[in-house]
């Protein structure tokens, strides 16, 4: 058997290896390494894909957040409404620009913010709500832009986790993860749904002035060469990372289709399980399965990773403290926040390797590891 990995990006090069390289190697040719052709192309490619009017690239993921915040002039002391249950880099750029992080608990299903939630938490400061498509699901959207609309907000979606999921109105509609809200952010992080072979970052939005804005931020605030307007950052994305991710966007969606038949495969292996409880999958969210996360209930969560260990899986903790109690945050009373859900799931949440690659000696093996140990479990 391959050995397993929480993500194999080795073995999924291996299958595009010829085009991968001609693609850097045609940028090496070029030399030009800085927006070159590649990024220009990329960029037109995924707002095609994503059905949008701009797509902006940018340095990394954490990048895309803070420019969107920078972009819609959020002021120092501005409160900025974002799940604790996420990856640190949504609420460190909050306050990296001195406003102020609102954290709010998610839904105990979906694990994405709990609208009832964000409306409670909503005050004559708060400028902007951060929703994070967590996993892969996609946060309950139109409920969510209903109370920003009624309490006048900006919607910034987190969607590192989520590119190509998906999310269906009321009526029928459907809209693609991150084209939602006012702004959408991803991360082209090699183990990210759409990963590049480095950093790599990007912003959506429909609006025209805000993508002006965006493009000016991401370009040391300049209007035109060396004209400065607003203090901006450098944040680019490199034409050898656009020219691997225009191989891989076209495989994107067969590369959700894998991870979602990994996910049916452990969903319906658990289905029996009483200590399980696999990943909720709401009705209007499709689900593309950045992690396959579940819950355990009634047994040691650190005990079964360690038992995984010794049979060659790996088992990985996403999150084993949420943002409001890390130390960066002591200084806003983070651990004030009362958020019950968050703190439950992140004494409870393990998550499998989930890939593009997995085949099914693996898939067996660790359904086999997690069930042994469940059904026999150390005294
Ligand atoms: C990966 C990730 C980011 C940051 O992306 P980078 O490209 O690593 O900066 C932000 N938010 C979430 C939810 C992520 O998973």
């Amino acid at each position: 058997m391959v050995p397993i990995q929480m993500v194999d990006l080795k073995r999924q090069y291996t299958k595009i290896k010829p085009q991968v390289d001609a693609a850097i190697q045609e940028v090496l040719e070029s030399a030009a390494f800085i927006n070159g052709g590649a990024v220009q192309k990329f960029a037109e490619e995924l707002q095609q894909y994503l059905d949008i009017k701009h797509v902006i690239p940018c340095a990394n993921g954490t990048d895309a957040l803070q420019i969107a915040m920078m972009a819609l002039d959020l002021q120092p002391g501005d409160e900025v409404i974002t799940p604790s249950f996420t990856f640190i880099a949504t609420a460190e750029v909050i306050a990296l620009l001195q406003l102020k992080p609102v954290f709010v608990d998610v839904d105990p299903q979906t694990y994405c913010l709990d609208v009832t939630a964000v409306e409670k938490a909503i005050t004559p400061k708060t400028k902007a709500i951060v929703p994070v498509h967590l996993y892969g699901h996609v946060a309950d959207m139109e409920p969510l832009m209903a109370v920003a609309a009624k309490h006048n907000l900006y919607v910034i979606e987190d969607n590192a986790q989520a590119i190509g999921g998906n999310y269906t109105f009321a009526d029928g509609s459907v809209k693609k993860a991150g084209t939602i809200g006012h702004i959408g952010c991803t991360s082209f992080f090699p183990s990210k749904n759409l990963g590049c072979y480095g950093d790599g970052g990007a912003l959506f939005t429909n609006d025209d002035a805000l993508a002006a804005k965006i493009r000016m931020v991401a370009n040391h605030g300049q209007s035109a060469r060396y004209y400065h307007d607003v203090v901006g950052v450098n944040s680019r994305l490199d034409s050898v990372q656009a020219a691997v991710l225009r191989i891989k966007l076209p495989l994107l969606d067969e590369y959700i289709n894998a991870r979602r038949a990994v996910a049916d495969a452990y969903d319906a292996a658990f289905a029996d399980m009483p200590q399980i409880t696999t990943p909720y999958r709401a009705a209007n969210s499709y689900h593309v399965f950045h992690q396959y996360t579940l819950q355990l209930n009634g047994a040691d969560r650190n005990k079964l990773q360690e038992y995984l260990a010794t049979q060659q899986v790996p088992a990985m903790i996403y999150y084993p403290v949420p943002a409001h109690r890390q130390r960066m945050f002591e200084h806003f009373g983070g651990a004030a926040f009362d958020l019950p859900v968050t703190d439950h799931l992140t004494t409870k949440v393990i998550s499998l390797p989930i890939h593009t690659e997995m085949d099914k000696d693996q898939l067996d093996h660790i359904i086999h590891s997690v069930k042994s140990f469940l059904n026999n479990p150390p005294a």
